[in-house]
C-alpha cells in the first residue's frame, strides 16, 4: 500500500518495467529501478524526481496507451513528481501553496511589485520616482542600499531555508541518513550530470515534445534557462563584492564584470523560458501532467518578466523610467525569491538531489 494513488501507479508501472527493461539505456530511472525488487513511498519519488520527463520510454514503449497496460511513466512522475514538492514543502502549512500556484505567484509578484512603487514614493518624494539618476549610487536614491540588501537578503535566506528543509525531507524520504559523510565523487558526478542535462537526451536522440520526432530543443532551452539563471546569480554576487570590499557603488559600465554577467544571463533567461513556453505549449497532452500546467508556466513567465526587466532597466537607466523599471524589476526579484521553495524552481533542486544519490549507490554498488 502507498500513501497515494498516483505512488500506486508508479509503482505498478515500475513492476512492469521491472519484468521488460526495453528501456534501460534511456536514462537512469530504469537502472536505478533494477536495483529494486519492491519500491517504497520514497523509493518512487526519488525516481519520480530522477525522471527529465524526456519521453523517450513513452514514444518506445510497447505498452504506452492505448495498449491495455496503459504504461505512461513520464506522466505518472510528472504527477508524482508535483505531489512529492508539496510533501517536501516547509513549513507544512505552505504546502498548499503549490495549489493553484500560478494564482498564487501572479498574486504575490502583483502584491511585490505595487509594494516597491509604493514604498519608492512614500520614502522619497513622488517626483524622484520619475526623475532623472545617473552615475554611482543611482538606483539608492530611491531605496538606500543598507534597506535594499536587508530586504532581499532576507528573501534569500528564508528561500535557502525552506528549500533546506525540504531537501532534507526528501533525502530521509528516500532513505539516505542526514548526516552522511561527504561524498565527494558521487556530488562530482551528479553536477556533471545536472550541468550537462545528461537525460535529457532521450537516451541519445533528444528529448520527445510534440510528436515522435526526437529533438535537442528542450534541451537547449533548459540549458539556456540554467545557465542563465547562473550567470545572473554570479552577477549579483560580484556586485555585492564590488560595494562591499570595493566600496564600488551600482550601476557599472557597460564593460564591468556585473554588468556583462547580468547581461549575458539576461539574455539566456529570455531565449531559454519563451523556448520552453513553446515547447510545453506544443507537447503532447498525453506526456504532460495537464492538471498544474499553471506552476510550470508561472515559474517560466516570472524568469521571463524579471529578466526583461532588468534587461530594460540596464538600457533605460539613464532615462526618467528607470525609478519605475527599478521598482517593477525589484518586485519581480523579491517575489521570486520568497516563492521559489514553493514553485517549479524546486524542481532542479530535487532532481540533483536525485542525482547525487543515483550516483552514490551506483558507486556502492561497483556499477561505476
Ligand atoms: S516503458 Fe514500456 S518498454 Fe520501457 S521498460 Fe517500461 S514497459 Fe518496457
Ligand atoms: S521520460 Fe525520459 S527520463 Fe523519464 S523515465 Fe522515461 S526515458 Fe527516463
Amino acid at each position: 500500500m502507498h500513501g497515494t494513488k498516483i505512488l500506486e501507479e508508479a509503482d505498478r508501472l515500475m513492476t512492469v518495467c521491472n519484468s521488460c527493461r526495453y528501456c534501460e539505456g534511456l536514462c537512469a530511472v530504469f537502472p536505478a529501478m533494477e536495483m529494486r525488487r519492491s519500491f517504497s513511498d520514497g523509493d518512487l519519488n526519488y525516481l519520480a524526481n530522477l525522471c527529465h520527463a524526456c519521453g523517450a520510454c513513452y514514444a518506445d514503449c510497447q505498452f504506452s496507451p492505448p495498449h491495455e497496460f496503459d504504461v505512461n511513466v513520464p506522466k505518472t512522475f510528472a504527477i508524482a513528481r508535483a505531489e512529492s514538492y508539496a510533501g517536501y514543502a516547509w513549513p507544512r502549512a505552505c504546502a498548499t501553496l503549490f495549489e493553484n500556484n500560478g494564482v498564487v505567484i501572479t498574486l504575490i509578484a502583483s502584491l511585490s511589485v505595487a509594494a516597491f512603487i509604493f514604498g519608492f514614493s512614500v520614502f522619497n518624494e513622488p517626483k524622484a520616482l520619475h526623475g532623472i539618476h545617473t552615475g554611482p549610487g543611482a538606483f539608492y536614491a530611491l531605496m538606500p542600499h543598507h534597506a535594499m540588501a536587508a530586504l532581499f537578503g532576507a528573501a534569500l535566506l528564508y528561500a535557502i531555508v525552506a528549500l533546506a528543509m525540504g531537501v532534507r525531507a526528501f533525502w530521509r524520504d528516500i532513505g539516505e541518513p542526514v548526516g552522511m559523510r561527504a561524498d565527494a565523487p558521487s556530488l562530482w558526478q551528479a553536477i556533471r550530470d545536472a550541468g550537462n542535462l545528461r537525460y535529457l537526451d532521450g537516451g541519445g536522440v533528444g528529448c520527445f515534445n510534440e510528436d515522435e520526432r526526437p529533438t535537442d530543443r528542450r534541451r537547449i532551452y533548459h540549458h539556456l534557462t540554467f545557465h542563465g539563471f547562473l550567470l545572473c546569480f554570479a552577477a549579483t554576487c560580484v556586485a555585492t563584492l564590488y560595494h562591499f570590499l570595493l566600496a564600488r557603488e551600482a550601476p557599472y559600465a557597460w564593460w564591468d564584470l556585473p554588468v556583462v554577467l547580468g547581461t549575458l544571463g539576461g539574455i539566456g533567461l529570455l531565449i531559454g523560458p519563451a523556448g520552453l513556453f513553446a515547447a510545453k505549449w506544443r507537447r503532447d497532452p498525453g506526456l504532460a501532467d495537464q492538471a498544474r500546467t499553471g506552476m510550470d508556466t508561472a515559474f517560466i513567465l516570472m524568469l521571463f518578466l524579471t529578466s526583461f526587466s532588468g534587461i530594460a532597466l540596464l538600457l533605460l537607466r539613464d532615462t526618467a523610467a528607470m525609478g519605475p523599471l527599478l521598482a517593477l524589476h525589484l518586485g519581480l526579484v523579491f517575489a521570486l525569491f520568497i516563492t521559489m521553495p514553493y514553485g517549479k524552481f524546486v524542481h532542479g533542486i530535487y532532481r540533483f538531489v536525485a542525482l547525487v544519490r543515483y550516483a552514490r549507490e551506483r558507486r556502492m554498488t561497483g556499477h561505476v
